[in-house]
């Protein structure tokens, strides 16, 4: 048998393809550059690892079911001054995700927190982190039924495999009682062991709207909120101000 049949037999059933693609040809450019072995052998290695590592951020990516892709570089900063971008970015580097902590984006309708939460998480995504994005009626409607096919603990311990989820829009549809204390079993089980991120157009003394339940939203806010990065985002809708520029661009206007 050949070097080459040898060396892409050993390969196969090491379960290294991208060594297997690239070996010949570096090997090829190391004879050329005078490369030691060491040096080509960590070139080669190099590129498996490199692989591996950017096919697992797309796996986390397509796992995380994002409903669409935002990142911040297409964020514009300046049309919410009150946000601070430094404070973004730290986000974006996943240390909140490392010391399960939560953040919680709270402002009315179109002032771009589902634009952020999905930029914070497709960055904790690239950093290899499991993400799940979720919208909050969606998850109450999963619960209950789960519960009602009597697989809820099953469904909880699945969710419980992530560092981050992403829990957005809670407030547009308030929850029935068994819903809304199905929520709060859920998020307490994520308290100091993985991170939520949550959007509201809601403002903390609106919660009670949520949950039904005084007791119960001071529960859960006392949870959510007792290691949480907390941005307020209020301000004037940017879909809205991007319709009026549009409208006020077109000749008759
Ligand atoms: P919200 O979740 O607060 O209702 P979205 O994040 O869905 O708002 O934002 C509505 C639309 O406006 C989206 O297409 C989003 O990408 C865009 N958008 C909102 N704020 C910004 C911003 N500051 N820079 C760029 N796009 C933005
Ligand atoms: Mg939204």
């Amino acid at each position: 048998m050949t070097t080459t049949l040898r060396l892409q037999s050993c390969l196969k059933r090491l379960k290294l393809p991208t060594v297997a693609r690239h070996a010949e040809a570096l090997a090829r450019e190391a004879e050329e550059s005078r490369q030691g072995y060491l040096e080509y052998l960590c070139l080669l290695l190099e590129t498996e690892v490199c692989q591996r590592e950017e096919n697992q951020q797309k796996a986390r990516i397509q796992q995380a079911r994002f409903p669409l892709i935002k990142t911040l570089d297409t964020f514009d900063f300046s049309a919410m001054p009150s946000l601070s971008k430094p404070k973004i970015l730290t986000l974006a580097q996943g240390e909140f995700i490392d010391k399960k902590e939560n953040v919680i984006l709270i402002g009315n309708s179109g002032t771009g927190k589902t634009h952020l939460a999905t930029a914070i998480a497709h960055a904790a995504c690239r950093q290899r982190k499991r993400v799940r994005f979720v919208h909050a009626a969606t998850l109450v409607d999963e619960l209950l039924a789960a519960q009602a096919e009597h697989r809820l603990t099953k469904v909880e311990k699945q969710w419980r495999q992530h560092d981050l989820i992403v829990i957005d829009e809670l407030g547009y549809i308030p929850f029935s009682k068994t819903g809304a204390e199905l929520l709060f079993q859920f998020c307490s089980a994520f308290y100091e062991r993985a991170s939520l991120l949550v959007t509201s157009n809601l403002e903390f003394a609106e919660w009670t709207q949520i949950f039904g339940n005084d007791k119960l939203t001071a529960a859960f806010l006392d949870r959510l909120t007792h290691h949480a990065h907390i941005l307020l985002m209020n301000g004037e809708s940017y879909r809205f101000r991007q319709s009026m520029k549009r409208l006020e661009s077109l000749p008759n206007a």
